[in-house]
């Protein structure tokens, strides 16, 4: 599950992770009121307003028009996911900054050409930068630990350092049962080169992230640009928290930080059914159960030609109703122009998927070939019930067949690629 930043920020800060004086507002008029009497009063004569969208990206990103896609200007230059007012009446510069911003989309490379619609703006005081660092926690499935990544050269994405300087990134993995121990933060602290006064405070900070990495249950916790400021302290000026749904049962104090309108519709309808589903980019819809059988199906679309449309796991336990949620939402998707249902008929036996998919297809209109692979338990009584439905579908025998069916159903629909 991902957070928005100000929501990463509000969390880390309550593991003692320094972050910018910082508001949430959604509307020009709050921007405006907001920045004059929490800054502005306070003394505080420059603020920066960041768009809250799942995406990075934002400080490079381009806010364009909701709908007609065209790119805002500010005095000449492009509008940014990230904006300064440092001059002059900065509370009614946030005021018109955020009229821009908010309702409109911003587009980053992150965030496909449709760019996310801004609903909220995070309004914090501007800092002055000594120098940007790059931190991370995430977890390294390799070496079955997380594993800290750390780079004197933040503020640029990681994959571009990674790829130009990979020398400049420090990594150091933490036990799982030892836990990150205190030499440890130094050692990283000192192989940055870091100056002798911040070696202390930037070990403590380390220390922190991964009491918080830990705590919090994240997938990815990630400061890019951690700064050093002019005036000697050690902030997070950009956070982004994925928390791992695996433990999320363990967090009911999360649910409320769900952001549902920045996930796909799809996704969070799936999630209500408890139905593993992720959209892909594909035209094939793929209902499966299990992972194993998923991973084996996808391969065997990519190589018969076409694109998984999605990752869709119906699990050991489906019911017919799950089943036949799970069947119209894979169809809902336009991309979808084959589906294909493989099902390996264990403690879900083939006839309760048989039903559920006759079920599924009597509610919803299907527009594109139903290609149909039920083996296992019960998979004659299966073909029986798919037989006398009266539906058409394409029945295949094994997975080869399954492949060959889909091939050829692509290639009626015109949406082959090449094989
Ligand atoms: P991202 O592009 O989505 O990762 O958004 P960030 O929060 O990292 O902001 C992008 C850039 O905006 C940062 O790398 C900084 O250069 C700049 N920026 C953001 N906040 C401040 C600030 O308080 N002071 C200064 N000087 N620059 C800032
Ligand atoms: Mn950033």
């Amino acid at each position: 599950m991902h957070l928005h930043e100000f929501q990463a920020k509000e969390l880390l800060q309550r593991y003692g992770v320094p972050v910018p004086l910082g508001r949430v507002v959604r509307t020009a008029e709050e921007a405006g009121a907001v920045t004059y009497q929490d800054f502005v009063l306070n003394g505080i004569r420059a603020i920066v307003l960041k768009a809250q969208i799942h995406a990075g990206g934002r400080g490079k990103g381009q806010i364009v028009h909701a709908d007609t896609g065209e790119p805002l200007t500010w005095n000449g230059s492009p509008v940014r996911g990230v904006m300064l007012a440092r001059e002059g009446n900065i509370a009614d510069k946030a005021y018109r900054l955020a009229l821009q911003m908010l309702g409109n989309r911003l587009v980053t490379t992150q965030t496909g050409s449709a760019g996310r619609r801004v609903r909220y703006l995070l309004i914090e005081e501007v800092l002055p930068i000594a120098q940007e660092l790059y931190v991370s926690i995430t977890l390294d499935r390799s070496r079955n630990r997380p594993v800290l990544m750390v780079s004197a050269e933040g503020g640029m994405d990681i994959e571009t350092v990674a790829a130009e300087r990979p020398e400049s990134i420090v990594r150091d993995h933490i036990h799982p049962l030892w836990g990150f121990q205190a030499f440890q933060a130094r050692r990283i602290a000192f192989r940055l080169g870091l100056p002798n006064e911040l070696i202390t405070p930037f070990a403590e900070l380390l220390q922190k992230l991964a009491r918080a990495y830990e705590a919090i249950e994240c997938n990815l916790l990630e400061l890019n640009p951690l700064v050093y400021t002019t005036d000697g302290r050690l902030v997070a000026l950009d956070a982004k928290l994925t928390l791992d749904d695996n433990a999320l049962f363990r967090h009911p104090e999360y649910e409320p930080l769900r952001d549902v309108e920045e996930e796909d519709p799809l996704e969070v309808e799936a999630s209500h059914y408890h139905l593993s589903y992720v959209k892909l980019d594909g035209n094939v819809g793929c209902m499966v159960n299990g992972a194993g059988l998923a991973m084996a199906t996808m391969d065997m679309i990519q190589l018969s030609g076409g694109r998984p449309a999605n990752f869709l796991d119906v699990g050991g336990a489906a019911n017919v109703e799950r089943i036949a949620q799970a069947f119209r939402i894979m169809l809902s998707d336009p991309n979808v122009r084959v589906a294909l249902v493989n099902i390996f008929g264990g403690i879900v036996r083939c006839d309760r998927v048989a039903n559920g998919i006759v079920q599924a297809l009597q509610q919803v209109a299907v527009r594109v070939p139903v290609v149909v692979r039920l083996e296992g338990t019960n998979a004659e009584e299966a073909a029986q019930i798919l037989h006398s439905s009266g539906l058409r579908f394409r029945v295949a025998r094994s997975l080869e067949d399954a492949a060959l069916q889909v091939q050829e159903a692509l290639r009626e629909a015109g949406a082959l690629t090449e094989v």
